[in-house]
């Protein structure tokens, strides 16, 4: 909004009461006019909707990455069985495929909440400056301005139809740092890490785990945006050791809507620091860049997989009550991340990861419970348990998995895609 017309709008809100208890038409339609235009964002076929002239000159501002959008799928309803329309279906179960489309998200939206629309235009960016001219350009024009990193969100936020869409995907390096000091603090240099705005954790920890034999906190799915991530709060596998993402934010550039490149972190602009960490994606400005600390890595990363299976409703209760009591006692420490999870067939599902331990001492932990466990004649292995143990360098080393258990990852099968762009067979469900 406008300060103008901010101040005007200001203006008339004491007589707002009045104008409503007068009740007459005229006045309400112009408190109605007025809270529209408080409010409202200009759309296509709007009045001051930008022309095609000015959206040239947004398009030469940004090194001609100014594009227009369309859904991959909009002619599918009209021509299902068209090239396009089979090509766009193809990649639909590949979230790397869906992330590289300024037009979808990872998910078609949720029922009854939101339904994923592509905004009218994005801008492709590919450095502060260009987003510096989309943020610009929404102000002026008072257009909907909305950012997608990884195209996670559940709340469909990094989704506005109507709108300019910022693009960071092709901002995507990766810059690791020995002793990193955050501008205008005085303190011990550190080992960090700065991610530009596009990447995904895959991107994160190929680069600070496999290639750089440091460790990074983050969440578990790789296609996930570390941006998006950051701003969420973040809590991944190994947090109850190495903490949040966000608690490990050191600094970051930040584009607010002003137009103004801030950095953020302890020492500077400290409020706008505090409030990127959890206070939720976009809320604040566009992030273009973020430094995280980074640690030591273990010399072991592990897992543990299986699946038990009650013979009766009652069984299963006393197996939750005993599994629960297991975790508070021996999982529910810095040692141990992911899950435990009651499925509807009476099966307790184990996908546990453990840092810090040897595969022989994790085998220890698990002992008296999966000998409680054998020694009932009510319960069976759906799926026999494992404890596996691997140096931690290759825990998101794609060749490594490819090699050794390729049954434990799957790759973006597209031609060209980077060899490090796998995720999880287990979160295949999940994206
Ligand atoms: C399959 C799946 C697995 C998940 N796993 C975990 C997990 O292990 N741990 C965890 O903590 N969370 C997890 N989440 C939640 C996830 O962290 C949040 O949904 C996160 O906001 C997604 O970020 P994104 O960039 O992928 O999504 P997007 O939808 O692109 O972005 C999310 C929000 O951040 C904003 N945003 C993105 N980039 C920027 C930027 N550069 N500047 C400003 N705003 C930006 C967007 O506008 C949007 O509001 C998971 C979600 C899913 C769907």
């Amino acid at each position: 909004m406008k300060r103008r017309e901010l101040l005007k709008a200001m203006a008339a809100l004491p007589l707002l009461p009045l104008l409503m208890r007068s009740g007459a038409a005229s006045a309400r339609d112009a408190v109605n006019v007025m809270m529209t235009k408080f409010r409202s964002r200009v759309r296509p076929g709007d009045p001051g909707w930008p022309l095609a002239a000015q959206w040239e000159q947004l398009k030469r501002d940004v090194g001609g990455r100014l594009l227009k959008l369309e859904s991959p799928f909009a002619h599918c309803a009209t021509s299902p069985s068209d090239s396009a329309c089979a090509e766009a279906l193809k990649h639909l179960d590949n979230p790397f495929a869906l992330g590289d489309n300024p037009a979808l998200t990872q998910t078609s939206g949720w029922a009854d909440a939101w339904t994923s629309q592509p905004s009218a235009y994005a801008v492709a960016v590919e450095n502060t400056a260009d987003v510096v001219a989309a943020v610009n350009f929404a102000r002026q024009h008072h257009l909907r301005l909305v950012v997608k990193g990884g195209g996670h969100s559940y709340q469909g936020t990094s989704d506005a139809p109507d709108s300019l869409l910022i693009w960071p995907r092709h901002m995507n390096n990766v810059t690791l740092h020995d002793d990193f000091v955050a501008q205008g603090c005085v303190e011990a240099p550190q080992h960090a890490v700065t991610i530009e705005a596009g990447a995904m954790w895959s991107d994160a920890y190929d680069a600070v785990t496999t290639r750089g034999g440091r460790y990074v906190q983050g969440g578990g799915c790789t296609t996930v945006g570390v941006a998006g991530l950051v701003q969420s709060g973040g809590f991944g596998s190994f947090s109850k050791h190495w903490g949040t993402a966000a608690a490990n934010l050191l600094e970051a550039e930040i584009v607010t809507a002003d137009g103004k490149v801030r950095i953020a972190n302890a020492c500077t602009h400290p409020d706008l620091f505090w409030g990127i960490k959890g206070g939720g994606g976009g809320s604040l400005g566009t992030i273009t860049r973020l430094t995280l600390r980074t640690f030591e890595l273990p010399d072991v990363f592990g897992a543990v997989f299986g699946a038990i299976k009650a013979s009766s409703d009652d069984a299963f209760r006393t197996l939750i009550a005993k599994a629960m009591e297991f975790y508070r006692s021996a999982l529910f420490n810095p040692h141990w991340g992911e899950q435990l999870s009651f499925r509807g067939s009476n099966t307790l599902n184990i996908s546990m990861v453990f840092q810090g331990l040897t595969q022989q001492q994790a085998e220890q932990v698990w002992a008296p419970f999966l000998d409680w466990v054998r020694a009932r004649s009510e319960y069976r292995f759906a799926k026999p348990v494992q404890v596996l143990a691997l140096p931690a360098r290759h825990f998101w080393d794609a060749e490594f998995f490819r090699a050794h258990a390729p049954q434990l990852v799957v790759a973006d099968d597209r031609p060209g895609a980077p060899a490090h762009h796998v995720l999880w067979a287990g979160d295949q469900d999940q994206v």
